[in-house]
């Protein structure tokens, strides 16, 4: 049995006397080639170029190591026996980050048919044998480039996806992510046959306490308040969303009326336990908080609108009842 080449220039550049000098951040690329010949060539050109090169014998090695160490390129001979280059770039396709990882194809021949296998495998691109050094050198290179624009532009596009559903002053989720959350765990609840709890969650005496201790302080209260809630919340399910101003609302997917109470009176101490003073406030001398209550067993008749009314009926209770607590469990009948 013969004991494959195989180099890790990333994983071990101490123990091999075949190192890569190349700096550990550089791009790596997998060489996958059957032809020791052309694996040492490939290698010392890639290397040249300042990458970091790992080699594998055969397709089956080319996605155990690319699963392993997720090269940022690879080089994969067409024809290799037992698993071709094509079938390999298929499979490599399908691992993580395949998808996004540029395959460059080496092939014998140029024809139609030879062409299109390289393309329809997922290729992004081909060269020919003999191969032209120049024209490899410069697409791998352009290659690289590319592959890192579109991770920059998927790092940007998540940190934007993110940014439009958080509010910006107390970092919990904004209206906007509140409304389509909501209205996706009501269709996924009722095709689930799971209740669903809603709270709204009204600060009180608010204009009372930015009266008395400014606006500024004002925010950094609804910041600890927005902390407070969220740390009261624990499933990973839940939603605390800021629904306006001094407003949070709390969504609890597969919470029966039970959970929900057990939940407000959780937010309830947190909020207490903050103990911020609120001089001004006719209930306690700290800040407190009033809640409505709703759940649901969603269908048909079920619609966002109506459980939030329904919470806020619940609120508007716990405000006429002396504020500081939630209201009774509040139905989204009519
Ligand atoms: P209640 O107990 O009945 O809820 O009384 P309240 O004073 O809290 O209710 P009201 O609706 O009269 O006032 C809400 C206040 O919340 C008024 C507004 O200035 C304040 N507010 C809303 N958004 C913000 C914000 O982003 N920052 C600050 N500092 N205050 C806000
Ligand atoms: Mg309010
Ligand atoms: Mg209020």
């Amino acid at each position: 049995m013969t004991v494959p080449h195989f180099l890790n220039s990333r994983q071990s550049p101490s123990d091999s006397s075949d190192l890569s000098k190349s700096d550990p951040d550089a791009p790596l690329v997998l060489i996958v080639d059957d032809n020791w010949l052309i694996q040492d060539l490939l290698r010392q050109m890639m290397e040249k170029d300042g990458y970091q090169v790992v080699i594998a014998n055969s397709g089956q090695q080319a996605l155990e190591v690319f699963a392993r160490l997720q090269p940022d390129i690879v080089l994969l001979d067409a024809s290799m026996p037992v698993m071709d280059g094509y079938t390999c770039c298929q499979l490599i396709q399908a691992l993580p980050g395949g998808d996004r990882t540029p395959v460059l194809m080496i092939t014998a021949l140029e024809d139609t048919e030879s062409v299109n296998r390289v393309f329809e495998a997922g290729a992004i691109d081909f060269v020919t044998k003999p191969i032209n050094w120049a024209v490899l050198r410069q697409r791998v290179k352009r290659l690289l480039q590319q592959a890192n624009l579109y991770k920059q532009l998927q790092t940007a596009n998540s940190e934007l996806q993110r940014l439009v559903s958080i509010d910006s002053l107390t970092q919990v989720a904004n209206r906007r992510c509140f409304d389509e959350t909501l209205e996706h765990e009501l269709v996924r609840m009722s095709r689930e046959q799971m209740p669903l709890a809603l709270i709204l969650c009204d600060v009180d005496f608010f204009k009372l306490y930015n009266d008395t201790y400014g606006h500024l302080e004002g925010d950094w209260c609804l910041k600890k308040i927005a902390r407070a809630i969220s740390d009261a919340v624990c499933r990973p399910g839940d939603l605390v969303a800021r629904y306006g101003g001094e407003e949070f609302a709390i969504i609890l997917p597969r919470t029966d009326a039970a959970g929900a109470v057990e939940v407000a009176k959780r937010v309830r101490n947190s909020v207490n336990q903050l103990q911020i003073p609120h001089s001004a406030s006719q209930v306690s001398d700290y800040i407190t908080v009033s809640m409505g209550i709703t759940c649901t067993l969603p269908g048909e008749e079920v619609t966002p609108a109506k459980l939030i009314r329904a919470a806020d009926i619940g609120l508007y209770r716990a405000k006429a009842q002396g504020r500081d607590r939630h209201s009774d469990l509040e139905t989204t009948a009519e």
